[in-house]
């Protein structure tokens, strides 16, 4: 069953996991995959370190994925510092394991660096790469980014890149995360008229640490913070800041649960709105904490399959 042949029945659900770095924390997720499979995602995606490092966690996440076969599993896959030999290899590598879906990704250029220091240069160079060496046998999933990509000239061109990403073979698009509803709803006004038909699968982080939340908007993603969001960062504040390790806020352990608790209600709030705009799946990026996650998907009615 290909992923995009799910999207006109219903609306799907996903997850995104990291491979942990440690043995211990690999045994921690061989536990909760049984508990997120019964969430029945439609597929779980595997993220793949900047320019491949970690590849054999990566690998064995996505081997235990394809072994135990109760959702597809998808590869994230970055061109970054490769050239076509290895990229071949490895995305052989993948089918052999029984992995055939793949968001082909660029990859973040580290600092200092003009180019990918490879033989592709964008994400669309390999969706080409994948249709002219491996045929239809992957199901390829591409970056889409509300806000415009944090490289890109204008969201004009960024859109103009990502239709070319179509055309070079790309069946769907999975988002950067978006807290700026009025943003995601203009994107998709855009994309459609540019002539992108793909699915859009909507990319949601949840909010559950102050700390993490401005790290996300602030890194290179750049997005942005609705005032919503950011008073509620402010209710919750911990002294002297966030990112302390050892705040001197006497309210520092309160604090940290009465954000969570509101940043859940925020992300399921999140959710009920893109629900009545033109996406076609729920993707959450899992960030391997399963009852955070389990219990969002849960209260915003993304288990009921119809
Ligand atoms: P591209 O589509 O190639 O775009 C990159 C930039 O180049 C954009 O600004 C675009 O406007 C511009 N551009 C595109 N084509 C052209 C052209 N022909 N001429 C001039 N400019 C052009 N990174 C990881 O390392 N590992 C992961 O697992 C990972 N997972 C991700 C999951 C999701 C859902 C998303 C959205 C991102 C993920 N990333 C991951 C990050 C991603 O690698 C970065 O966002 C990267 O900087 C861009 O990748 P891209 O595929 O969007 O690049």
């Amino acid at each position: 069953m290909r992923v995009t042949e799910i999207f006109p029945r219903r609306k799907t659900l996903s997850l995104e996991l990291f491979p942990p770095k440690s043995e211990l924390g690999m045994q921690k997720l061989d536990q909760e995959l049984e508990r997120l499979y019964a969430l029945e995602p439609d597929y779980i995606s595997c993220t793949y370190g900047a320019g491949g490092k970690g590849l054999g966690k990566h690998m064995e996440l996505l081997c235990r994925l394809s072994s135990d076969a109760k959702t597809i599993p998808m590869t994230h896959f970055t061109c970054i510092g490769s050239g076509k030999e290895y990229i071949r290899h490895q995305l052989q590598s993948y089918l052999d394991i029984g992995v055939d879906h793949i968001l082909a990704l660029r990859g973040d250029l580290p600092n200092g660096w003009s180019g990918t220091r490879g033989d592709l240069q964008y994400a669309s160079e390999l969706v080409s790469f994948i249709r002219e060496a491996f045929g239809d046998r992957f199901t390829i999933a591409v970056a889409g980014s509300p806000e415009g990509h944090i490289e890109c000239k204008s969201i004009e061109s960024d859109i103009e890149f990502l239709k070319h990403k179509q055309d070079c073979g790309a069946d769907f698009i999975l988002t950067q995360l978006c807290w700026d509803m009025e943003q995601f709803e203009r994107w998709l006004e855009k994309i459609r008229a540019a002539g992108i038909t793909m699915p859009v699968d909507v990319g949601i982080m949840p909010i559950l640490d102050q700390a993490a939340t401005i790290n996300m908007a602030l890194s290179r993603n750049a997005c942005v913070l609705p005032r919503k969001l950011c008073e509620l960062i402010t209710r919750h504040w911990i002294f002297p800041n966030p990112f302390d390790k050892n705040p001197y806020d006497e309210e520092a352990e309160t604090k940290k649960l009465s954000f969570r608790k509101a940043g859940i209600e925020y992300t399921i709030e999140q959710i009920e709105q893109f629900k009545k705009m033109d996406v076609s799946g729920f993707h959450l990026y899992a960030l391997n904490r399963y009852d955070d996650v389990a219990y969002i998907a849960q209260q915003a009615g993304l288990l009921e399959r119809n």
